[in-house]
């Protein structure tokens, strides 16, 4: 019988769990899967942005997770997972109900998903500082409070200001922050408030519609368009400011304080702001068999872990090939890591250092849909390793198509959306040397059908993660 722990239950994790479950049920033996999570409910995060909003209430966005593993024969510990003890395959676990548990596992995969590293800037944050998030439920809710308060301001007559993006030179997530600045424009048009309120995006991308990814292009006939374009235009067309490629250096309860790639230092007025901070790895630490601390090894510098892809490459040299497939641990076969927990080879955005030397380089996104495919693949690979055969299943981020569709307004009659289909995430230049993608298989359309599908896949992936009936067949 083999034992596997996955640490953290979001998308890689849990989605792991269910493939892993429908995999292992069909062998003779039995198996054990445990689910070692410090949140014991799922939650649907894309739709966070609605609770920022208002526009859906934070019980509608999550789930608990025990009658799903209870169904399925799948164990849960809610409890966090701590220490790694690769050389005795033995895990750390402080419990949420105090104490703490030593677990063993055969095959260990963790999908722990970002720390919210609100620390690397001074004042970022809603529990330390002045500006609010949507990266999780508390937050989400904590920030629609705070825009009714601001918005109180604008219907007393007030002129007021938002600013809306990320807070950090090397944050991501930037397509979060978008579709909340589009779901704010399009409520303040419907408040009648929109002339009171002045809208700036602030963001960390080299240009406008970067979104972390390297931008996209799209082909029409013979033109090429560009992400940057399409969110010029719509920035225009929605009269939304932007100050991009900056870094925030600290923020107060008036002003944000940024840097720009230029070198120039501004400062930014606001009354509500809703910053995405930088991600670093959740604190799990690893140790050797006598004891030495091994995190560095196991890890890179923002504690991500480290899985089967080309590390140390310079951004200019990074290609598709570099970017890895399998998800497992180059030290310890039986460890994997999927989501946001596995270390990136390098960035998908260029890079930029102002002349005073600050970093200004987005970190690259790892979607929703990347994390159930990784998360997948290390789970199928986890199946065959039980069967005694190699891993030969890949989601490599230069072979997957990304698939997003940002909300700018939720509504069945008057909703807008903008769907982009990518292929591949990862611009792998050895496959595609003119743009490292496929522009035939590159999409992105602005409409009111995107809303739709955005309200749908709301509700079926809520569906499918239940692993309700024919849960299967939704992908
Ligand atoms: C507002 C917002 C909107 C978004 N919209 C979209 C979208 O429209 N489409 C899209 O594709 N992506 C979207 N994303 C990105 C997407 O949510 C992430 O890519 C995805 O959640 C990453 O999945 P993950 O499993 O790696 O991490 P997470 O979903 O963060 O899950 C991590 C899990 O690990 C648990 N955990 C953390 N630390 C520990 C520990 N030490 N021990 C045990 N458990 C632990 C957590 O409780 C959680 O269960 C959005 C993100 C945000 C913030």
């Amino acid at each position: 019988m083999a034992k596997v722990i996955i640490a953290g239950s979001g998308f890689a994790g849990h989605y792991a769990a269910l493939i892993l479950q429908n995999a292992l049920k069909k062998l003779k033996e039995d198996h054990e899967i445990t689910v070692v999570t410090r949140v014991d409910k799922f939650t649907y995060i894309p739709s966070l942005v609605w609770v920022g909003v208002g526009e859906m209430d934070v019980e509608r966005v999550q789930f608990p997770l025990k009658p799903v593993y209870d169904r399925l024969g799948i164990k849960l510990v809610h409890g966090i997972l701590e220490e790694v003890y690769p050389d005795n395959n033995r895990i750390g676990v402080e419990l949420i109900s105090g104490g703490r548990e030593e677990l063993s596992y055969d095959f260990l995969l963790i999908a722990t998903g970002p720390y919210l590293n609100f620390e690397a800037t001074e004042g970022l944050g809603p529990e330390k500082g002045y500006t609010t998030s949507i990266c999780s439920p508390p937050h989400a809710v904590d920030s629609y409070r705070r825009y009714v308060q601001t918005i109180e301001k604008a219907l007393k007559g007030e002129k007021v200001k938002i600013v809306v993006g990320t807070g950090h030179g090397t944050a991501t997530c930037q397509g979060a922050a978008f579709e909340y600045i589009c779901n704010i424009h399009n409520d303040l048009v419907d408040k009648g408030l929109r002339d009171r309120v002045e809208l700036l995006w602030l963001s960390n991308e080299p240009k406008l519609g970067d979104f972390g990814i390297d931008g996209l292009e799209i082909k029409r006939g013979n033109k090429i368009f560009t992400s940057e374009m399409m969110i010029d235009a719509l920035f225009y067309q929605y009269g939304i400011d932007y100050e991009i490629r900056s870094h925030v250096h600290k923020v107060d309860e008036n002003k944000i304080y940024i840097e720009n790639l230029d070198g120039e230092f501004k400062e930014i007025e606001y009354d509500f702001a809703m910053l995405i901070p930088p991600f670093k790895a959740q604190p799990i630490k690893f140790y050797d068999r006598d004891g030495n601390d091994i995190t560095d090894k196991m890890c890179n510098p923002a504690g991500f872990i480290k899985v089967d892809a080309n590390y140390g490459k310079p951004y200019e040299e990074l290609d598709g090939p570099d970017w890895p497939r399998y998800y497992q641990n180059p030290y310890y076969e039986n460890i994997f890591a999927a989501g946001i927990a596995f270390a990136p080879p390098g960035p998908l955005s260029k890079p930029g250092k102002s002349p005073n030397g600050t970093v200004i380089a987005p970190a690259p996104p790892r979607t929703g849909y990347t994390a159930e495919l990784s998360g997948k693949a290390a789970a199928l690979n986890i199946a065959e390793m039980i069967k005694g055969n190699k891993p030969s299943h890949t989601a490599s981020m230069a072979e997957t198509p990304g698939l997003c569709i940002a909300s700018m307004k939720n509504g069945i009659r008057s909703g807008e959306a903008t769907t982009i289909a990518i292929y591949p995430v990862a611009r792998n230049y050895k496959k595609y040397p003119e743009y490292g993608r496929d522009l035939d298989m590159c999409t992105a359309e602005i409409g009111l059908a995107g809303a739709w599908f955005k309200f749908f896949l709301h509700y079926a992936f809520m569906y499918k993660l239940q692993a309700n009936p024919g849960w299967k067949l939704i992908p």
